[in-house]
């Protein structure tokens, strides 16, 4: 299916774009165009360069804006505000407040946990199956999809050295996942329940959480990861709104045992987003995020869960998309095939079940190795 049939009427994704000299306001897309909503709607709260304000508004106000969208564009394209999307450029559509990685996916996790601690006879670690694991990551560092990456530098050991070098990574991987943005948080103190996740989830976004492996490796113990992942993390253009993902949702896989009380959903659900990467234009992997064990909404109730706040433009990602299949995994260190070379492009793409028996998509998340700085 191609690109533009992905982003019809039932999709309605939201972004920032400018023109060459212009300043970057809230669009949506339609097809292969990009519809300025200032214009569309009549509303200033969309010539801004950011996504945060509309989101800040709350969910009942992003319900009629996607009606008052879809109404408006019902009978065709308006006669202004609308442009190739080719002739624009795209921005990080929303300021980053805090980011948490989860680590959500049962198959990444064990696939990892052997690569990582092959000794262990259980590649899961005791406490993964009772909680959404996670550590928080920098959210100045998530870039929008297209900007380069350049290779990091840092401390790894190498295999049969006692002493640790600097240098280049040379195993830098991707991580293909969906990213959860929140549009209206929390007071600290408070939480957010399973059943309220839908009142503070605004969207998702594709979300490539690059990673040099041996920094990685080399660092992780035993607070976790951080220089090996905070140098980029790419973040898809156009954030697709919850409400357009109801077609997608479905039952999450068996969890057991069964999660406490405060992660308990009724009904319980997942999204059935179908992940795709593609390395230097070639199909490498399709990681199915309905295989994912930890959902979105026990992700959401388990940041709360200690009464930490959240806020508008809050982003918690997935972790790594991984199948039970080797051409379902969502990292490189999984396949077996080697690293990222420079000049490498990698480019994230996903689709899902749309109303009305449509299938739409999410913005492709791109970007392209550069050589480490000397
Ligand atoms: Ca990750």
């Amino acid at each position: 299916m191609n690109d533009a049939a992905l982003f019809g009427l039932t999709n309605l994704p939201y972004g920032v774009y400018s023109l060459p000299g212009t300043a970057p306001r809230v669009a949506t897309r339609l097809g292969d165009d990009v519809v300025d909503l200032a214009l569309l709607l009549d509303d200033d709260v969309f010539a801004r360069p950011s996504l945060n304000a509309f989101m800040a508004q709350g969910r009942r106000r992003w319900d009629e804006v996607r009606t008052a969208i879809r109404s408006a564009l019902a009978d065709g394209l308006p006669a202004d505000g609308v442009h190739p999307i080719a002739d624009v450029t795209m921005h990080l559509p929303f300021e980053v407040a805090d980011y948490v990685d989860f680590y959500a996916s049962e198959h990444h996790a064990s696939n990892l946990g052997r690569l990582f601690r092959p000794d262990s006879p259980d590649p899961l670690m005791p406490n993964w199956r009772h909680l959404p694991v996670s550590y928080t990551g920098r959210s100045g560092s998530v870039v929008v999809s297209g900007t380069d990456v350049v290779r990091p530098c840092g401390q790894r050991l190498p295999a049969g050295e006692s002493a640790p070098t600097f240098g280049p990574s040379a195993r830098l991987d991707i991580e293909a996942e969906l990213g959860f943005v929140v549009g209206t948080g929390n007071a600290m103190g408070s939480t957010i329940t399973t059943d309220d996740v839908e009142d503070h989830l605004f969207g998702v976004a594709l979300f490539n959480d690059w990673s040099a492996r041996d920094i990685q490796a080399w660092e992780y113990v035993p607070l976790g990861p951080h220089l090996g992942k905070s140098f980029a993390s790419t973040l898809g253009a156009w954030i697709t709104p919850l409400a357009a993902l109801d077609a997608a949702r479905i039952d999450v896989p068996g969890q057991v045992p069964a999660p406490q009380g405060y992660l308990a959903m009724d009904p319980p659900w997942g999204l059935d987003i179908g992940l795709e990467v593609w390395l230097n234009g070639e199909l490498i992997s399709s990681p199915p995020y309905a295989t994912t064990y930890w959902s979105p909404a026990q992700m959401l109730a388990h940041l709360t869960a200690n009464g930490a706040p959240t806020r508008t433009g809050d982003l918690f990602a997935s972790g790594t998309v991984s199948g039970p299949e080797l051409d379902e995994v969502g990292s490189l260190i999984e396949r077996g095939k080697g690293f990222l070379e420079d000049g490498d492009e990698v480019v994230l793409r996903a689709t899902a079940p749309g109303a009305n028996g449509t299938r739409i998509g999410l913005g492709e998340a791109a970007g392209r190795i550069r050589k480490a700085h000397a």
